[in-house]
């Protein structure tokens, strides 16, 4: 049985045909949040609901715990010093390892009210971090702990770790969850995950242009709707396709929305990141396990 469903002889062009899946680990109870480590040759991921860090070594193929307990990190980017940018659920922060080993608070509190449950961040390329701020990190004590929330609802944030300037750049939706910019970063994607807590929503992904300042979006509009379960966390690669996680596969839309094809994969998806020396490695957080496949692209560098 194949690893594809080809809707699209663009898709096509992506994959490497004879490339298969492979499942690299398995034995975790929700992962999620991977992250390549150019430097390292490694991959660290999220196991949430066992509040620890993984790490994958590339080059001989071993994982062990990279960190327990963790704050329940969920997701994972990398900024241009190659420093990781965690987004924390019982932490109710976005952090940063520095250097020096230690995880650093960026950010933990807007208005005076703390975050419910940071869930996923990207960095753009003038230093900022933009980051989705759902409660399912304090709806239970699963992948968390049952807090009260204390904002007035679930936004997407940009911060200025420089300056440590922070504003709320959206706030019409229902539960953002992965965001991505396209290559020229003139469009911002995000996944909202509302249907978990609005009987009837579908999952869907919107997209927000970029205002001239690069500091602020204008109006959303819907970009795709999920057609298994949700979108949780995705990429964009060089051309700007966007590889997004599914209940049952990496959905690969194309800039202009349609779905040109699958990867298939034996568990519920939530999320991945391209990695590898030279970035073709497609890494696949589902459910208990990481799974690799190669592909025929990256993202933009
Ligand atoms: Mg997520």
């Amino acid at each position: 049985m194949s690893d594809y469903e080809i809707l699209d002889e663009r898709f096509g062009r992506l994959i490497h045909r004879p490339a298969r899946l492979e499942r690299l680990w398995t034995g975790g109870r929700w992962t999620e949040g991977p992250v390549y480590v150019p430097a390292a040759r490694h991959v660290i991921w999220s196991d949430i609901p066992n509040n620890r860090l993984m790490r994958l070594e590339e080059v001989e193929g071993r994982t062990a715990v990279f960190e327990t307990p963790c704050g329940h990190h969920n997701g994972h980017t990398l900024d241009a010093e190659g420093r990781i940018i965690a987004c924390e659920h019982s932490g109710r922060r976005v952090s940063r390892l520095e250097h020096d080993g230690r995880w650093r608070t960026l950010a933990d509190s807007f208005n005076g009210g703390r975050f419910n449950s940071p869930n996923d961040a990207v960095v753009k390329s003038d230093g900022s971090i933009w980051f989705t701020d759902p409660t399912y990190g304090i709806d239970s004590d699963y992948e968390g702990y049952i807090m009260p929330s204390e904002q007035d609802g679930a936004h997407v944030y940009r911060l200025d770790p420089a300056s440590g300037a922070l504003t709320r750049v959206i706030t019409d939706m229902v539960q953002p969850n992965g965001l991505a910019f396209s290559p020229d970063e003139s469009l911002l994607y995000v996944a909202d995950t509302g249907a978990t807590h609005v009987p009837g929503m579908k999952g869907e992904m919107r997209v927000y242009p970029v205002a001239a300042d690069g500091a602020s979006v204008g109006e959303g509009r819907p970009f795709a709707t999920c057609g298994a379960g949700l979108f949780d966390g995705f990429r964009v690669d060089r051309h700007g396709n966007i590889w997004a996680s599914s209940e049952d596969s990496v959905r690969v839309h194309a800039p202009d929305g349609s779905l040109i094809g699958r990867i298939l994969i034996p568990e519920i998806v939530s999320n991945l990141c391209f990695g590898g020396p030279n970035r073709n490695r497609l890494y696949i957080t589902a459910t208990t396990s990481l799974y690799a496949i190669y592909v025929n692209t990256a993202p933009a560098r």
